[in-house]
């Protein structure tokens, strides 16, 4: 009998060769029997490169035969085929019996042995007719709750300017739930043992995103109280830290610079009492050390005597868990690695691939080993780490597979390469402004403009980041434009969350400014953290 995932305390006392075999059979249990007959997109692909589905044995497998790595440019283009449909096959319908004959294929493979004899014992039902009505009642409603998708949440921003939904099932749902609570257990295990308990707070912005939803669902599991709310919200920040103290909280999660450059800094002007032991878990954003050192010392001058940061590491496309950090200087470690395995790879310039050795720097490719809805196969995120180990990590004790220092790719051409298209992280969300201006440039009022991502303060690189749009009318300077600078707000809102300063400016001063010949169409302003 296999595991569908491990609690936090049977991960704890897993090692990576077991865990790396349980990863390899499920692997190859969903290639061949989930993957390979429900993935439109997979399906073509391994028809395209004349794969066959039961070569692939291991994760690795997947580099042995250089099935080409997917880019979120594939996935934008390709939504629908991303989601596992088993009633369709080849854009024809297939036969209901077809469908429960492969799931029961999936469910033996991989071990899940509870699934297997319910869709033993119902097909047969069925078969026979023994009381088959209701017997195919049940499992009807099993390949709902297995199948069909209940909700999505928000990838990057596609070629329209629309952000792209990743699908998660019934099931998914509940993969979700029982993995997201390991993110806050391995944040507070270091003091789990004295008896220390979490009152928590979420503060993550509430949006059709991985992070508030994953977040609620986790604290509430974890917490001797949890304070639902969210950040940059319908609550003023002052009111937040209001409630903070009220509650007695002992546990912020959000983004760093949200909770650097205002919930904090709103608590360092307040009369806050802090919480002898507090832990801050950070996500959705790179965690560079001033950020953390700022909130440290914030919590320490208002009384607080240890402050554990913890990173955590998640995209929208992962889904069901994460990746966590055992301590402020510890890796990040995969806490469902039955789910899903990070990998990191090494792009050769001839087009072909590798997985890295244990003290390479790779590309971060995802590889979904259960689930349903969207499922994605060595798919590269668009970020790197510097190096990727299994076995007892250093810092905490662990066994399993973990990795370090987590980034963007940040330079422009290495991201067109990495994922197929320009995309700049502003606030944390995902934002395609070459989509943006596409839109922009498509108003009637509007002759040129350039897009400039900025800081609030552009001599704090750790403030919070803005989007200046400087844009050039087609009529007069010194006319009124409200109108315009309306319209260019609230498209620019609609796309991308971020309300823009809008700035009108005539046309040869843009000129000027935006560089002359070589027009800079977008510009990142930011100042980088030295
Ligand atoms: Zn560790």
């Amino acid at each position: 009998m296999t595991k569908t995932t491990f609690t936090f305390q049977e991960l704890k006392r897993t090692n990576h060769r077991e865990i790396k075999e349980m990863q390899d059979k499920k692997f190859k249990a969903f290639i061949r029997y989930q993957v390979w007959p429900n993935h439109p997109y997979y399906r073509r692909l391994f028809k395209e490169n004349n794969i066959d589905p039961f070569n692939i044995t291991c994760i690795e497998d997947w580099a042995k035969h250089q099935i080409p790595l997917v880019r979120k440019i594939d996935y934008k283009d390709n939504l629908a085929k991303f989601v596992l449909n088993p009633s369709q096959v080849d854009g024809k319908d297939r036969d209901p019996a077809e469908v429960i004959k492969n799931l029961m294929s999936f469910s033996k493979a991989a071990g899940y042995n509870d699934l297997y004899s319910f869709l033993r014992n119902n097909g047969a039902r069925v078969k026979l007719h023994l009381g088959g009505a209701k017997a195919m009642e049940r499992l009807k409603e099993r390949l709902t709750y297995l199948y069909a998708p209940l909700q999505f949440w928000l990838s990057s921003g596609r070629a329209s300017g629309l952000p792209s939904p990743v699908f998660l099932t019934r099931h998914d749902n509940d993969l979700l739930f029982k993995n997201c609570v390991k993110v806050g257990q391995m944040a507070v295990d270091a003091w789990a043992h004295e008896g220390w308990e979490m009152v928590s707070m979420n503060l993550f912005p509430y949006a059709p995103h991985l992070g508030w939803h994953a977040v609620n669902l986790g604290l509430k599991q974890m917490s001797k109280f949890y304070i639902a709310t969210s950040g940059g919200g319908a609550i003023p920040t002052g009111k937040l830290v209001d409630i903070a103290g009220a509650f007695k909280a002992n546990g912020f999660a959000g983004m760093p610079s949200y909770l650097r450059n205002r919930f904090f800094r709103e608590m360092a002007d307040s009369d806050y009492k802090a919480q002898e032991k507090v832990v801050v878990l950070l996500a959705g954003e790179k965690i560079y050390p001033r950020v953390a050192e700022d909130i440290v010392q914030t919590l320490t001058e208002k009384g607080a005597k240890k402050v554990r940061i913890i990173g955590g590491y998640a995209s929208s496309e992962s889904k069901t868990s994460f990746a966590v950090q055992c301590n402020y200087d510890g890796p990040y470690h995969n806490v469902s690695p039955l789910l899903m395995s990070w990998e990191l790879v090494k792009l050769n310039d001839d087009g072909s691939y590798e997985f890295v050795g244990e003290d390479e720097p790779g590309n971060v490719t995802l590889f979904h080993l259960d689930g349903t809805g969207s499922i994605v196969q060595g798919f590269l995120l668009g970020d790197v780490a510097s190096r990727q180990e299994r076995g007892k990590c250093p810092v905490c004790g662990m066994d399993g597979p973990f990795f370090w220092d987590i980034g963007r790719t940040n330079d422009a051409e290495a991201q067109i390469q990495v994922m197929g298209l320009s995309e700049k992280k502003i606030k944390g969300a995902t934002v395609n402004l070459t989509a943006l201006r596409t839109d922009l440039l498509a108003l009637a009022g509007v002759e040129e403009l350039q897009i400039e991502v900025a800081k609030e303060d552009m001599n704090d690189p750790y403030s919070m980041d803005v989007l200046n749009l400087y844009v050039a009318p087609k009529v007069a300077v010194n006319s009124d434009h409200t109108s315009l600078i309306h319209e260019v707000a609230s498209i620019t809102k609609k796309s991308t969350e971020i309300t823009p300063k809008v700035v009108i400016i005539a046309f040869e001063a843009l000129l000027e400014k935006a560089g002359g010949m070589k027009f800079m169409e977008i510009f990142d302003a930011r100042p980088k953290p030295a």
